[in-house]
């Protein structure tokens, strides 16, 4: 037995990545894991194939976030796979994991790039957190994936950043919220992850600085995150809401 056995969850941005790592951490703890894709259906399949060798439960569902009806879009085909597959309704567990990078300091960042990102980072994960709040049982668990640049400051990435600081307020408020109903709600914010969002990491100097801002030498895996997940998603975690808590590996803890 896992510690989710019996759990259903979702993991938006699931197919590769964060997400990826995610969602076989929550199968290997014994959640029915819903893997969610915007464009790269391929990628989704690859991760419930893995997932199933692993010996877990898992399903694709696409859903293209930051347009207009994403969240309605999302549910619909979560419903429907759910249904497909003979399972119950509903989750217990909600991973807000996908999201987009938007480089630019502040003088080079366009309308449309901050539109963007905020679209995809913020409205889209709120609008699905609030259709789906009638979907989440009571004693469950909403973990919003935020970023350590809301701690240590990256002009480079100026509209990103304040895409994160709302995610963690926006955690923070439905932790009140949400708290009568025994459902959880923290950001974990990872520091710089190798994945694709981070193509910059193939030059081996910047890969190096990358690394020297942890504590520990070295740049962070996804699995150093999906495990901080899977604990928030537990019920150890269950004294622990409206927190952002930090998953960077210590980065820029000091001189
Ligand atoms: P990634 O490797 O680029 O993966 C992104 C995932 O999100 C993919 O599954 C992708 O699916 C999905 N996605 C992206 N845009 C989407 C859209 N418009 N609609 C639907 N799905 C979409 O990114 P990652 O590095 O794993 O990042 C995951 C999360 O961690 C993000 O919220 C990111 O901001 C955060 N984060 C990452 C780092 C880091 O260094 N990697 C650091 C701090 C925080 P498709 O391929 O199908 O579009």
């Amino acid at each position: 037995m896992g510690t989710l056995t019996g759990r259903t969850a979702l993991v938006t941005g699931g197919s590769r990545g964060i997400g990826r790592g995610i969602a076989e951490r929550l199968a290997r703890e014994g959640a029915l894991v819903a893997v969610h894709y915007g464009s790269n259906r391929e990628a989704a399949e690859k991760t419930v194939a893995a997932i199933g060798e692993a010996g877990g439960r898992a399903f694709a569902i696409g859903a293209q976030l930051g347009v207009p009806g994403d969240a309605d879009a999302l549910w619909t085909a979560f419903d429907a796979a759910l249904a497909a597959r003979g399972a119950p309704g509903g989750l217990d567990i909600l991973v807000n994991n996908a999201g987009i990078n938007a480089h630019g300091r502040i003088h080079e960042v366009t309308e449309a790039d901050y539109d963007r990102v905020f679209a995809v980072n913020v409205k889209a994960p709120f609008f699905v957190i609030r259709q789906g709040l009638d979907r989440l049982r009571d004693g469950g668990r909403i973990i919003n994936i935020s970023s350590g640049v809301t701690r240590i400051a990256f002009p480079a990435i100026a509209a990103y950043a304040m895409t994160k600081g709302a995610v963690d307020t926006l955690t923070l408020t439905l932790a009140k919220d949400l708290g009568p109903r025994g459902i959880t709600v923290n950001s974990v914010s990872p520091g710089i992850v190798e994945t694709d969002i981070n193509p910059w990491l193939a030059d081996p100097d910047a890969h190096a600085q990358a690394a020297a801002y942890s504590a520990f030498g070295r740049v962070g895996e996804a699995a150093d995150i999906a495990d901080v997940v899977a604990f928030v998603a537990s019920d150890d975690a269950r004294w622990i809401t409206g927190q952002a808590i930090d998953a960077t590996g210590g980065s820029l803890l000091g001189p």
